[in-house]
């Protein structure tokens, strides 16, 4: 993989360069990306800058996520809603992931949730995080080929719902799949920020709470399957 060894090192050097740096990141996703290569789910003439902290290409126009920008999603995922009285968080369960990509939050988030189920609308994409997953024997992460805004009503609720596509708004049925006590983050276009924010909604018996927290810069969520 021109990375060879070493690529262990490079790995850890990312990983701390993380845990020093200005986001709040929990270490339990730390420890999860330490765990998985990265280099293995971009294409090998990239093998080289997947330890820096940068999205890449992955074909079909999309990209792999930034590192920094995983490691704060599943984060805020983690995290306790706010408020003094709000009971803790489970921990992940059940999480929904739209947007699988080459599948490497998928495998970061198999390693911190019991199910994971991650949607890809982009069949070669699909397939071929499906492939990377099992020769890495991560193939606990059950992965979907379809429109990932209509969530997956047979699977729900889930109890934590990770997007990695932005839309204007956040879907409807993700709302609805979204467990009692569950969370819920994904880049949102607002209109006040002029551009993508990471959205949080938080579900409980009274209802949606809905914060907004970093500016961020997500593939477009789109409709319909290719
Ligand atoms: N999770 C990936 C990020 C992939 S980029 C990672 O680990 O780095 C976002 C992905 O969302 C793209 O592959 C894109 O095809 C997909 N996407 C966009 N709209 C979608 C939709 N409606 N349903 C499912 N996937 C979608």
């Amino acid at each position: 993989m021109g990375l060879g060894l070493d690529s262990d090192a490079v790995r850890l050097r990312l990983i701390e360069r993380l845990r020093r740096g200005p986001m709040a990141i929990d270490p339990a996703v730390l420890e999860a990306m330490a765990r998985v290569p990265r280099h293995l789910f971009v294409d090998s003439a990239l093998a080289i800058q997947a330890y820096e902290d940068t999205s890449l290409p992955i074909g079909h126009g999309q990209t792999i996520s930034k590192p920094t920008v995983v490691a704060r999603m599943i984060s805020l995922l983690l995290q306790r809603p706010s408020g003094a009285q709000s009971p803790p968080l489970p921990p992940l369960r059940h999480v929904l992931e739209i947007g699988t990509g080459c599948g490497y939050q998928a495998a970061v988030l198999s390693l911190l949730a019991r199910r994971v189920t991650s949607i890809e609308r982009i069949h070669p994409l699909h397939e071929r995080a499906r492939s990377t997953l099992s020769d890495l024997g991560l193939s606990q992460a059950r992965l979907l080929f379809g429109d990932g805004r209509l969530g997956h009503p047979p699977s729900a609720p889930f109890d934590a719902i990770i997007a990695a596509a932005g839309g204007e708004d956040v879907p409807t049925p993700w709302l609805e799949q979204l467990a009692l006590g569950g969370r819920l983050v994904a880049p949102t276009h607002s209109v006040a920020h002029g551009g993508q924010v990471l959205v949080v909604v938080d579900r409980d018996e009274s209802g949606w709470h809905r914060s907004v927290h970093d500016g961020v810069h997500f593939v477009p969520l789109e409709s319909g399957t290719l």
